[in-house]
């Protein structure tokens, strides 16, 4: 290792020893460490004294401690032992040490306890599945308010037409109300990460719009598998009329329906993508609405997508 870096490294390393503490990169150990940031989140989060609390990486509990003092419960998924030794003597002998409830584990591995808000500066690699573990979560809970890596915050939060719109945005947008808080630089972590931050907040819809998530799902993986080509040409791959056809197939004999001799999948979704002219939209322009039109063509000619 050059001279140079050697010396940089042992002064980061002292900086967290100081702490007493060594900070691990795998599990993204980024700790926030202006208080504004973190007042600026548990307030947002409009907490109740009545509230029971979801947060994720506690970590040494910066974020943790404010939350202890608003609210009934803190429910804290930790997966690093050593933090939770940590978190777990902050708050030893003080008011707070039976209100806290700590969780060793992976979150995404762990069946989430019950919860009125989340609120979490969490490691920014669990972003996606930790996001769709909670909004398949049930009972519903009211919000969530979330650090993210600035680009995933702006994916969330994505409209029709902007250049970052994706899945995650339709599929987070089908099931939530997401608005994007505030921006947060790198400065206000220790070690600074990488990346910018952004904070979001996330309110499920309750009721869920009546659809199968996993129909849904699948249909818009298809139309987002090649962002920029028209839904024509997505659903022209031989892979994916296949799996039309195996579903068509199965949901006929399901439902007693015959199969026509002359079944042709390929004219029949032909068909289905020109009637209301989804043959020639790109998925980055369409809507919430208009997946939903779509799957329900699709749905209603017997095609399905799981
Ligand atoms: N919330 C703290 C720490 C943020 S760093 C603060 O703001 O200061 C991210 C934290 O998430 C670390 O404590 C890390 O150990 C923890 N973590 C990483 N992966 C995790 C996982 N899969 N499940 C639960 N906690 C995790």
């Amino acid at each position: 290792m050059p001279k140079e870096r050697v010396q940089k490294k042992s002064r980061q390393h002292a900086e967290v020893q100081k702490q007493g503490i060594n900070f691990n990169k795998e599990f993204g150990q980024h700790i926030l460490k202006n208080p504004l940031v973190v007042n600026s989140m548990v307030e947002k989060a409009a907490l109740r004294p009545t509230d029971v609390v979801l947060e994720i990486g506690p970590g040494t509990g910066n974020m943790t401690v404010k939350l202890l003092e608003k609210v009934k419960k803190v429910n804290a998924c930790e997966i690093d032992p050593r933090l939770v030794a940590e978190l777990q003597k902050r708050v030893m002998g003080t008011p707070y040490q039976s209100k806290l409830h700590v969780i060793v584990g992976d979150v995404i591995k762990t069946d989430l306890p019950f919860f009125d808000v989340c609120v979490a500066n969490m490691p920014y690699q669990i972003s996606s599945p930790f996001v769709f573990k909670l909004l398949l979560h049930r009972p519903f809970f009211r919000c969530a308010v979330l650090m993210f890596q600035r680009e995933f915050a702006q994916r969330l939060v994505a409209k029709p037409g902007d250049k970052l719109y994706c899945r995650l945005s339709v599929n987070t947008q089908l099931l939530a109300r997401v608005d994007h808080l505030m921006k947060v630089g790198k400065n206000n972590f220790r070690p600074p990460p990488k990346v910018e931050s952004s904070v979001v907040r996330i309110e499920p819809r309750n009721p869920p719009p009546p659809i199968n998530f996993q129909e849904w799902d699948g249909l818009v993986r298809i139309c987002f598998s090649r962002k920029n080509k028209t839904i024509g040409a997505s659903f022209r791959f031989t892979k994916v009329l296949d799996m039309l056809e195996k579903n068509y197939r199965v949901h006929c004999s399901l439902n007693n329906i015959p199969i026509p001799p002359e079944f042709d999948v390929k004219t029949k979704v032909n068909e289905i993508l020109t009637s209301k002219e989804y043959d020639s939209k790109r998925p980055r322009q369409m809507d919430i609405d208009d997946f939903l039109g779509l799957l329900n063509c699709f749905n209603s000619a017997g095609f399905h997508f799981s």
